[in-house]
């Protein structure tokens, strides 16, 4: 049984593919996997929300209106696949400019919750960095989940985990660690669809 209702989603190398400091909305590139999983979740009642670092921004390598126009072509191809995200959130700040909303920092966290109404207990945090899993630890999540696309090979073995993995794999427990590791956004997320089938299938 899973009590997850909110999928909170790091947007480069997780949910599209790794460019690096994208800026050009023709570049944006789905994960392969992701659209039959997320419509199945969002059938079952769970809701999409992307908390993004974009220190270009902060770097002058791309304006805040570059991160508009991408997030319009993101926001154009998940519609063309039947998806909506629920929210977004972006930190458009450089790591020397020292504030509250650069993950693992949680001010993105403190927006989308408040705004959204979101708890913790029923959230997933997705990402391909350990900045990514020590924000989902940081706010309590339920589940957080370090994905093998993008940088998450690397940020793996950084972490001590051995990236060799078929699809999802729990975690062994240990500093900064996620509690799953996964192949790609999608692998995990078919797993949760079949723990909300199971649940689904239970009440019937
Ligand atoms: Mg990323
Ligand atoms: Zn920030």
């Amino acid at each position: 049984m899973t009590r997850i209702q909110t999928i909170l989603l790091d947007r480069d190398g997780t949910l599209i593919e790794e460019r690096h400091y994208l800026r050009d909305p023709e570049q944006v590139v789905l994960v392969p996997g992701v659209a039959e999983p997320m419509r199945r979740l969002a059938a079952l009642g769970c809701r999409f929300f992307l908390a993004s670092n974009q220190s270009g921004i902060g770097r002058g390598l791309l304006t805040t209106d570059d991160y508009l126009a991408v997030h319009a072509r993101l926001e154009a191809l998940l519609q063309s696949e039947g998806i909506t995200l629920a929210g977004a959130a972006f930190c458009p700040h450089g790591p020397a400019d020292d504030c509250s909303c650069r993950k693992p920092l949680t001010g993105m966290w403190t927006e989308l919750s408040a705004r959204f109404g979101l708890h913790p207990e029923s959230t997933v945090m997705i990402g391909d960095k350990a900045a990514d899993i020590a924000f989902g630890r940081a706010i309590g999540c339920a589940e957080t989940v370090l994905v093998l696309t993008g940088h998450g090979r690397d940020e793996a073995i950084k972490l001590g985990l051995d990236p060799s993995v078929g699809t999802v794999q729990a975690c062994p427990a240990g500093p900064g660690r996620p509690d799953w590791l996964s192949r790609d956004l999608g692998a995990y997320l078919d797993m949760l669809v079949q723990k909300k089938g199971l649940v689904h299938a239970h009440r019937i």
